[in-house]
C-alpha cells in the first residue's frame, strides 16, 4: 500500500503520541503546529490548571502546557512571554518549542504584569538577544507588545530590534490587533494602550525596509483590520497571518477573516495559533469547523506554518539560525 504523503508524515511525526498496542484502534493524530504559545509564570488560582501536591505553581503551568501539546497533536510551538519563562519551556522540550521574547513592556511589566526582563527594563539588551539567537535559545521575537505599549512597529525604538531579527532570521510575532477591549486587560494593564498601532498597514514601512523579514500577524480576524494584512500578504511572501484567540471571539468572525484570505488567494499563508493557555483544543475546533476544504484545514495546521518555520518534514525539527 501506498501512503498518502500527509500520513506518512504523521505517522513519523505522531510517534510520541502512537497507541501503545497494535490493538488500540485510536488513529495516529494528524500533526499541528501552534505558533502562538504563551510560557509565564504560574499562578496557584490558575483556572487552567490544578497545583499538584508537591509541584510548583511554575511547574503545574509547564505541566498543562505540554499535556495541552500531547493531547491535541501539536509537534511544534513557537512559545513566547517574558524571557525567562520563555526560556523554561523551551529549555523542557528543546525538540518542540522554538522560544521566542516578548516586549515592549511598560514599567517593565507585561499586559500580564509578568516582570518582562530580569533587570527591569522594558526592552531587550540588543547583545544579550544576538547572544541568546546565536545559541539557538530565541529563534522569535514577539509576542511584540506595541499596542499595549503605546509604541509603533514602525518607530525608532523598534528598529534596532527588527534589523537584528531580519540580520538573525528570527521570526516576528505581532500583536496586530485593535484589541483586546478594556474588560479584556488584566486589572491595571497598559495605560499607554493603542489599538491603532494594531494595523497591519503599520508594517508596510518596515517592511520595505526589511523586504524578507518573516512576520506572523496574531489576531488577524478583526474585520477592520483584515484588508491591511491582505495588502501585506499580497506585497510580501513572508508575512502570515493567524487567528487567535479563536476561543474567545465569535467564531463566525474568525471564519469571515479565513475565508477572505482565502478569497485573496493566499490560503497557504495562514497558520494555526491558540494564544491562551488551555485554548488548543477549542481553537483546532473552530479551524475544523471552518468553511473551507480538508486540505486547506490541514495547510492551516501544519503545512504552511511547516513551510514558513523550515520544519524538516521527517523530523518537525525547526532550522537552528
Ligand atoms: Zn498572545
Amino acid at each position: 500500500m501506498r501512503l498518502h504523503p500527509l500520513l506518512a508524515a504523521s505517522l513519523v511525526l505522531g510517534a510520541a503520541h502512537a497507541p501503545a498496542s497494535a490493538q488500540d484502534a485510536t488513529p495516529p493524530r494528524a500533526p499541528v503546529i501552534d505558533v502562538h504559545v504563551h510560557a509565564g509564570a504560574g499562578r496557584a488560582d490558575s483556572p487552567f490548571y490544578e497545583v499538584r501536591e508537591g509541584e510548583t505553581p511554575d511547574g503545574a503551568f509547564l505541566r498543562s502546557a505540554l499535556a495541552d501539546l500531547d493531547t491535541n497533536g501539536v509537534v511544534l510551538a513557537i512559545v513566547g512571554g517574558p524571557a525567562v519563562h520563555a526560556e523554561r519551556f523551551r529549555a523542557a522540550a528543546p525538540d518542540r518549542f522554538v522560544g521566542a521574547v516578548a516586549f515592549p513592556c511598560t514599567g517593565g511589566l507585561d499586559p500580564n504584569l509578568q516582570q518582562c526582563f530580569e533587570d527591569g527594563s522594558d526592552w531587550p539588551d540588543l547583545a544579550w538577544l544576538r547572544a541568546e539567537a546565536d545559541a539557538g535559545r530565541v529563534g522569535a521575537i514577539g509576542e511584540l507588545y506595541n499596542v499595549y505599549a503605546g509604541v509603533p512597529v514602525d518607530g525608532p525604538e523598534m528598529a534596532p530590534y527588527l534589523a537584528l531579527a531580519a540580520e538573525l532570521d528570527l521570526v516576528v510575532l505581532a500583536h496586530a490587533d485593535a484589541g483586546p477591549p478594556p474588560e479584556g486587560r488584566t486589572p491595571g494593564c497598559c495605560p499607554n494602550f493603542d489599538g491603532a498601532l494594531g494595523d497591519p498597514a503599520h508594517w508596510r514601512s518596515v517592511l520595505e525596509r526589511h523586504p524578507d523579514l518573516r512576520l506572523i500577524l496574531y489576531h488577524a480576524f478583526r474585520p477592520e483590520y483584515v484588508e491591511s494584512a491582505v495588502a501585506l500578504l499580497d506585497l510580501y511572501p513572508n508575512v502570515m497571518v493567524e487567528t487567535s484567540p479563536m476561543t474567545r471571539v465569535p467564531t463566525p468572525l474568525v471564519h469571515a477573516a479565513l475565508a477572505r484570505f482565502v478569497e485573496a488567494g493566499h490560503a497557504d499563508r495562514i497558520v494555526f495559533g491558540s494564544d491562551y493557555p488551555g485554548a488548543v483544543g477549542g481553537s483546532l475546533a473552530v479551524i475544523q469547523a471552518a468553511p473551507l476544504t480538508d486540505a486547506q484545514k490541514r495547510a492551516i495546521l501544519y503545512h504552511n506554518a511547516a513551510r514558513f518555520l523550515r520544519v524538516d518534514p521527517e523530523g518537525a525539527e525547526p532550522e537552528r539560525p
